[in-house]
């Protein structure tokens, strides 16, 4: 197996173009785990962790540009504030050592329906950033996943970064395991609420082919809030109102039966995890 070690990001970008089938690795938690079970063995293997901006952060026109090389822990520590959604949904990423290494752009590479960065960043409307020796491009996440562990990054082309608005109003995130840590999600949820804009963001994990939003229960949600004025005055919402809109989430899943639930077991999940995060959110706003 060839090992290469670029010590910049054209380099890496180079290498990429020359090698369109090495295996990039950052924090190595999904790949070490591949290659440690022998699900398949590279040719080639790009490592990441020497390009320094990689594993930095910064603002980018009222955007925060988030280098695909932040681990979880350095995201919750220093952008915890900001991006409350997806920093909870870090802290579940399994423990201390894994958020120390892994990364939210090696949870993108990897595109695992089950990947617990993914909800927040589509309740979020976040963009990933795609470069190549050729070019950069930025694509919503929303477009990024096109099936299991599928995506749009071709292949001669690397992720270079996220980037995601800060929260405009509150956000939640929640995750149904078979333990409260070190676990694959059964299924996760995540809403993010922006009463300026009235808009309502969501997003769904393990419980489809790829990440889903739950757009149609986006939209009810927000002709509720609409209707009653409780975007200003921040009024109660009805009991009615709240179990159709995780009616509406757990309708918008796609789950199968496997070993970690039933597909009904997730979609009465997701009503209940919608529910809940809405009822959190709200009393937060
Ligand atoms: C014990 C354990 C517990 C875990 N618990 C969770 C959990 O609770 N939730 C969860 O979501 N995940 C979990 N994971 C999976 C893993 O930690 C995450 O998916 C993590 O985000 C992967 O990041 P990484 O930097 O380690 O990626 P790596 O393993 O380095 O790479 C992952 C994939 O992304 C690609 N890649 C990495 N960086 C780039 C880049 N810049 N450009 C293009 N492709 C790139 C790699 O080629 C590979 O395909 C767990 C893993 C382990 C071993």
């Amino acid at each position: 197996m060839e090992f290469m070690q670029p010590a910049t990001w054209s380099e890496a970008l180079a290498m990429k173009a020359a090698h369109p089938e090495a295996t990039p690795i950052a924090g190595g938690t999904d790949v070490m785990v591949g290659l440690n079970l022998d699900h398949g063995r590279p040719e080639s293997i790009i490592d990441l962790t020497r390009i320094r901006e990689l594993g930095e952060w910064g603002s980018d026109d009222g955007w925060l540009r988030i280098g695909a090389g932040v681990t979880y822990t350095k995201l919750i520590d220093e952008l915890g504030d900001r991006l409350p959604g997806l920093a909870m949904a870090s802290r579940t990423v399994g423990s201390p050592q894994i958020r120390n290494r892994g990364t939210v752009g090696g949870n993108l590479g990897t595109a695992s329906p089950a990947g617990d960065a993914h909800p927040p960043l589509l309740a979020a409307d976040a963009q990933v950033e795609l470069a190549s020796a050729t070019g950069t491009r930025r694509v919503p996440v929303r477009e990024f996943f096109t099936g299991p562990k599928q995506t749009t990054m071709r292949k001669d082309e690397l992720i270079a970064a996220f980037l995601v608005e800060p929260a405009a109003g509150p956000q939640q995130f929640s995750k149904v395991g078979t333990r409260n840590a070190m676990v694959i999600a059964v299924c996760s949820f995540a809403l993010a609420l922006d009463p300026a804009r009235r808009r309502v963001g969501t997003g769904i994990g393990s419980a489809g082919p790829t990440p889903l939003r739950a757009t149609e229960a986006e939209r009810f949600l927000e002709g509720v809030l609409d209707e009653q004025g409780s975007w200003d005055r921040r009024t109660r919402v009805s009991e009615a109102a709240v179990t159709r809109f995780g009616e509406l989430v757990a309708s918008a899943a796609r789950p199968i039966d496997d070993v970690r639930g039933t597909a009904a077991y997730r979609r009465h999940a997701l009503s209940v995890l919608a529910r809940r995060c809405f009822t959190w959110a709200w009393a937060a706003a």
